[in-house]
């Protein structure tokens, strides 16, 4: 089980009030707690509504293709995605709409229990403070072998793949070339060095 939380405010408040923004709302599931009322409640607050929609399983391939392919002219004129689910829903529609940015509304954080058997081709490691606004919505905490935060590390082929294992990708090297495809290749050397703060990862009742 993982539990997601509303991303502060601060945060997400300035892309959600441009009218360029289209929204999606995953209705969550029995692995994901959402927090549908709070989202909600700030979406009406900045009067988001007419730009939002709900639709289950953002997190299934098969699914979000035909939602994007149902908002299609929607999506043709927008500068912007805001998806409030999981990490693994953001990712989902990231991959599929490359050449949009794809900002999460919400963090994941991990609880203790069952996470179920995952069939998706991306993964969320429930890190607690989601960082796919910065990383063209690919996960550098599960696309990288050592979940680095400021990668690539020395080790990256030229050939791109992974000092690992010569069977990966480098995450980094896939991060890179996703901003550049979006022209916000800029926002790796904008940003100051991101910190990883582990307490941001709700530990249940395992020992710590
Ligand atoms: S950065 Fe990755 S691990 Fe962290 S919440 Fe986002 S998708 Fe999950
Ligand atoms: S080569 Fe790339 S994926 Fe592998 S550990 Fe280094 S930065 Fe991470």
């Amino acid at each position: 089980m993982l539990i997601t939380k509303l991303k502060e405010k601060e945060k997400i408040v300035s892309v959600l009030n441009s009218r360029n923004v289209f929204i999606f709302k995953c209705f969550g599931c029995k692995e994901v707690y959402l927090p549908e009322e709070e989202i909600d409640l700030l979406l009406t607050e900045l009067k988001c509504m007419d730009r939002t929609v709900g639709v289950d399983y953002l997190c299934r391939e098969e699914f979000v293709e035909r939602y994007l392919e149902r908002y299609k002219e929607r999506l043709e004129k927008v500068g912007k995605v805001v998806v409030f689910s999981c990490g693994v829903g953001v990712q989902v529609v990231a991959k599929l709409i490359p050449d949009i940015p794809v900002i999460p509304g919400c963090d994941t954080h991990y609880i203790n229990g069952f996470q179920g058997l995952k069939a998706q081709d991306v993964d969320c490691q429930q890190c607690g403070e989601c960082w796919l606004n910065l990383t063209g919505g690919i996960c550098p905490i599960t696309s990288c072998s050592k979940s680095l935060l400021n990668g690539p590390c020395g080790g990256a082929n030229k050939d791109g793949k992974c000092e690992v294992s010569k069977n990966m990708d480098c995450g980094w090297v896939l991060i890179y070339k996703r901003l550049k495809l979006l022209n916000e290749d800029e926002i790796l050397k904008r940003h100051p060095v991101n910190i990883r703060n582990y307490k941001l990862i709700i530990t249940g009742n395992k020992k710590e």
